[in-house]
């Protein structure tokens, strides 16, 4: 047995345990103090109406013989694909079903749909990233290059000519920093890739927050896309699928071989996604359901705005907030991203994410997340503006 070495060439990411490990032994050392955490990743409401609704009808189709399901198609039930398709038509994006795949999550995906690509690709990568892109990358022993994500460009990289990528991710709207592209920069992305004929791997995972209507949250909506773009999207965070797993993938029959090659590795790695989660995805994209997402999602948007309005008020440069649910700051007075989250613990108890942890560009930035309670997000902001409102 020949292990595979690429693994020794992981970094270790100890900014979740870390930050675990320092909230511990504050609080282990001032039990009379509250700790708000605006650091979670994760969703906080439950499932929606339609969508437990939909759960439980379908758990009982299951349990009946005349409507109980076995092995489903590996590339989702076509219930779901339309629905999709019908969402991407509300948006004049016109696809064909067979171009959808629904999976279990878009980090599943994106880490898979690299099976599709020779190792020798060169792959650039946006930083700070959602660390899954690099890792992933790593793992196969490709080469990464990385776009220079700054306060300069408001985080929001464009294709440098001296750098000719295989292989290219953008998340938009970004995770950890919230910025998202508008469709000129996209297209400046698209045109790029079609030039150097590289692929893009585009990250919608969090196009539910975006609400101005001028800004893209498909990469289709920008003409020559097809041509070289596979589109990841999720259920996670626009509708608290962070548990239940639901996402697609969209690969155009317009990219050649890639949409025959991904069904072929679909249908013999994969075997779909449950049906009851299925149905539930469906109800996601029925009238009831998107009218009830976006309620928990307009909650949550409630709380970056007053994280954002906040920070306006403490004189903080930050980006992201109004069109996703993260927020990312520039740590005051010069410090270090750990520096700043040391100084938040002890002086006013907020914990969020330093920015360190998704790139060197993350240096002196850091992540606050919107997806804590109305209540926390409120207290937490007093207690910003006590420390740093002039
Ligand atoms: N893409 C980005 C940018 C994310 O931040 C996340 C989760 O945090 C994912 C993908 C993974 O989403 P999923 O839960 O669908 O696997």
């Amino acid at each position: 047995m020949k292990i595979n070495e690429n693994y020794y060439n992981l970094e270790q990411s100890y900014l979740f345990s870390t930050v675990a490990r320092k909230v511990n032994e504050f609080s282990k050392n001032n039990p009379d103090k509250k700790i708000i955490r605006l650091g979670i990743g994760d969703v906080t409401l439950p499932l929606c109406k339609a969508v437990v609704d939909a759960l439980h009808s379908a758990a009982d189709e299951m349990g009946n013989k005349e409507t109980f399901r076995g092995y489903g198609p590996e590339q989702g039930y076509d219930f779901l694909q339309n629905a999709v398709k019908k969402y991407y038509e509300n948006r004049n994006v016109e696809l064909d079903t067979d171009e959808i795949f629904i999976s279990d999550g878009a980090k599943s995906d994106l880490g898979n749909i690299l099976d599709l690509f020779s190792k020798d690709n060169t792959v650039l990568v946006p930083d700070p990233v959602y660390p899954v892109y690099v890792d992933t990358n790593v793992m196969a022993g490709r080469n990464v290059v990385y776009a220079n994500a700054n306060e300069s460009n408001g985080f929001l990289p464009l294709p440098d000519s001296n750098q000719k990528p295989d292989i290219i991710y953008i998340c938009s709207p970004n995770n950890p920093t919230g910025a998202v592209y508008n469709k000129e920069q996209l297209k400046k992305w698209v045109d790029y890739a079609l030039n150097v004929k590289a692929v893009i791997l585009f990250d919608a995972a969090y196009e539910c927050f975006i609400s101005d209507d001028t800004l893209p949250k498909s990469i289709y909506e920008i003409s020559g896309a097809k041509k070289c773009a596979i589109e990841f999207c999720s259920l996670s965070k626009t509708a608290g699928f962070t548990g239940t797993r639901c996402g697609y993938t969209v690969v155009p029959h317009e990219l050649g071989e890639l949409n025959k090659f991904w069904l072929r590795r679909q249908t013999t790695k994969f075997n779909g996604v449950p049906y009851i989660v299925q149905r539930a995805a469906q109800a996601v994209f029925s009238d009831e359901g998107q009218k009830e997402i976006k309620e928990n999602i307009n909650y949550y948007k409630e709380n970056a705005k007053l994280i954002s309005l906040t920070l306006d008020e403490c004189n903080i440069w930050h980006v992201g907030g109004k069109n996703s649910p993260y927020i990312w700051l520039k740590c005051p007075n010069n410090m270090k991203s750990w520096e700043f989250f040391d100084y938040l613990l002890e002086n006013i108890q907020v914990v969020g994410t330093p920015g360190s942890g998704f790139g060197k560009n993350g240096e002196g930035f850091f992540r606050l997340t919107s997806f804590g309670s109305r209540e926390n997000t409120k207290e937490a902001m007093e207690r910003f503006k006590k420390l740093f409102k002039v």
